[in-house]
């Protein structure tokens, strides 16, 4: 049976925390393939200016172009209104059935899960994978892992590996401020932020 990991985030921009993540899913779940999949639209995020999806998706297909196992879905930005989570894993279970789908989040989406719409579907549609992330003690997670898992009798798993201090919001406020963010995103990233001027406003 092939294993599937679907990443999904904005994406505003992809970063090596990103990165790194995926990786380590990829290598730790023994996974087929990690698909990015960057949001249209999402419930959550709908006051904030997001940049065009079509340059988030650009900037990582570039990325991850020379990574076998990684890979990219145009599913939700291409889908109209609002993209759920719930429903991405219906489409795609439905697409391959006999793939076991992963949903790959950081631990600030395990903290509001239960506001998500249908989150008992999720849990039930893929194994809900938990990284941690920084301003998150493990313990914390692990309390609130459980108390999920018992509210919706299903099981997430905790992958608890070291965590790179980055976010796009951060790498955003740097680049506005003219600060440096090499090493924080691949060095292609870094060329084509300059060259489209992004984030400077
Ligand atoms: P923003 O600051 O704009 O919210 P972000 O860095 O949180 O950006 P998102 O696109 O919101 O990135 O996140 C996509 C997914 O990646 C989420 O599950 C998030 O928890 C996870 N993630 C983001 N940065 C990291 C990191 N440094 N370490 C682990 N997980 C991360
Ligand atoms: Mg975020």
């Amino acid at each position: 049976m092939s294993k599937k990991g679907i990443f999904g985030g904005t994406f505003d921009p992809i970063h090596n925390g990103h990165l790194h993540v995926a990786y380590e899913s990829l290598y730790k779940l023994h996974l087929d393939k990690v698909i990015f999949m960057p949001s249209g639209n999402p419930p959550h995020k709908t006051n904030k200016k997001l940049t065009d999806s079509c340059i988030r998706y650009n900037f990582i297909k570039k990325i991850i172009q020379n990574e076998e196992k990684f890979d990219i879905s145009d599913y939700e930005i291409n889908k109209k209104g609002l993209s759920y989570t719930y429903e991405t894993l219906e489409f795609f279970n439905k697409m391959e059935p006999k793939t076991k789908w992963y949903f790959i989040t950081g631990a600030d989406c395990l903290m509001d899960i239960c506001l998500w719409k249908n989150a008992n579907k999720i849990l039930e549609l893929c194994e809900f994978v938990v990284f941690n992330r920084p301003g998150y003690s493990k313990e914390e997670i692990i309390m609130h892992k459980n108390k999920v898992e018992e509210k919706y009798n299903k099981k997430i798993t905790f992958l608890d590996i070291p965590i790179l201090e980055i976010s796009s919001t951060n790498i955003r406020k740097k680049v506005k401020k003219g600060e440096n963010i090499s090493y924080l995103v691949p060095e292609k990233l870094e060329d084509l932020l300059t060259k489209m001027n992004l984030y400077k406003l």
